[in-house]
């Protein structure tokens, strides 16, 4: 079977491990500095913050920046839940924004200020696939509208730029992310002090940890904030650290990945659009987006790639239509969102791919696309 994606592991990572293990210091030490250094280097920003999943840190973003009761955070339908649940752990109002269309299926700008009011405090971008958002364009709306940016940076790591649009920035390590600590994620923010207050945040709002009161040999300890347990663990901080040494070098795979899928996709399927169309450099590629034709099938498309050897997800299930949500956003209707998540289909997109692979999806997908006779008639 193809799969959408999987993590790329092997004996450097058992080895770091090890090292882990022998070393007797598990937990929040010289591993997890050390990937906060790294990390924030590759991205060409002075520093982060390693928390224990992206879902955290955007939790800790929110709570520090002081986004609660009464305040409203736009937040793009087309994402993952985590993007609007952050929202409702603070006591906050996620309200949901469209995208701009098929081929930009990233919050609009225009529908973003349609839905600002006087409560509106910020606006959390995702970056789609691993496609930046425009820069430009989202530093102008947050002046004009007087919000602060937040970044979800999930499918963007190692993409220059990502996580230095806006005021804060969180990317994750989950296992199906560019690269991976099975569990995990990392905080950027533009002001010191507000990583600072998120660093604190991140373990109980203790004024030192664990590691710092042994280095400086001081028992006590304050709290002089709320608090959560977000750390990240030796474990995973050593295995992000191997990670982080073939991210870029993974990314150039899936970036020569995808230009082969427009060209295959473009030879056997050309009813299928393949969004960004006009930004192919720009992007992580954390996965392959296509929209199937109006009227298609996508459910028995899915199976019969299934079939085929090839599995197949939905990026997303719109988060105003899950059931929770629905409960509690009745009346809400994104009609381009609904669309899309309708007609998108997300292809097998991994390092460990190779072009003989992508050949074969674009034909299963070409072949899935025209329902067999036996089908139509029964
Ligand atoms: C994976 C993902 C998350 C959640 O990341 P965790 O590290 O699993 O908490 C949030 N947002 C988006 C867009 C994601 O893809």
């Amino acid at each position: 079977m193809l799969l959408v994606g999987e993590p790329s592991l092997g004996e450097p990572e058992k080895a770091a491990l090890s090292r882990v293990i022998d070393s007797n210091w598990i937990t929040m030490g010289e591993n997890v500095r050390a990937f906060e250094r790294e990390f924030s280097a590759e991205h060409g920003v002075p520093d982060a913050v390693a928390v224990n999943s992206c879902t955290a840190g955007l939790h800790l973003v929110l709570a520090a920046l002081g986004i609660g009761r009464g305040h409203e955070v736009l937040v793009p339908s087309l994402s993952f839940v985590a993007t609007a649940n952050c929202v409702l752990y603070v006591g906050g109002t996620p309200v949901f924004v469209d995208i701009v269309g098929a081929n930009a299926p990233v919050i609009s700008v225009a529908d973003a200020a349609r839905k600002c009011t006087s409560r509106t405090k910020a606006v959390i971008l995702m970056h789609y696939a691993g496609y930046l958002a425009d820069r430009e364009a989202w530093r102008g709306f947050a002046e004009e509208h007087g919000v602060l940016l937040i970044e979800d940076t999930a499918h963007a790591a190692g993409v220059p730029g990502a996580g230095t649009l806006g005021d804060a920035a969180v990317f994750s390590f989950y296992g199906n992310k560019n690269m991976t600590t099975a569990e995990g994620g990392m905080i950027f923010a533009r002001d010191p002090d507000l990583l600072r207050r998120i660093r604190q945040m991140r373990g109980h709002g203790m004024t030192s940890g664990a590691r710092e009161r042994l280095d400086a040999r001081t028992p006590t300890y304050d709290v002089t904030m709320l608090g959560w347990n977000y750390r990240m663990d030796e474990f995973r901080a050593a295995v992000g650290r191997v990670q982080l040494q073939s991210l870029s070098q993974w990314n150039a795979i899936r970036a020569d990945l995808a230009r082969s899928y427009r060209d295959a996709l473009a030879e056997f399927c050309p009813d299928v659009l393949v969004p960004f169309g006009n930004r192919r450099g720009v992007s992580a590629h954390h996965f392959l987006p296509v929209v199937l034709p109006e009227g298609a099938d996508r459910d028995a498309i899915m199976a019969r790639m299934g079939n085929a050897g090839v599995q197949t997800t939905v990026h997303y299930p719109p988060i105003h239509l899950l059931s929770f949500y629905q409960d509690r956003f009745p009346s809400l209707g994104l009609r381009k969102t609904e669309e899309f998540a309708r007609r998108e289909l997300s292809l097998p997109l991994h390092p460990r791919l190779g072009y003989a692979d992508v050949e074969q999806v674009a034909r299963a997908l070409a072949d899935a696309l025209v329902p067999r006779a036996a089908e139509v008639s029964s």
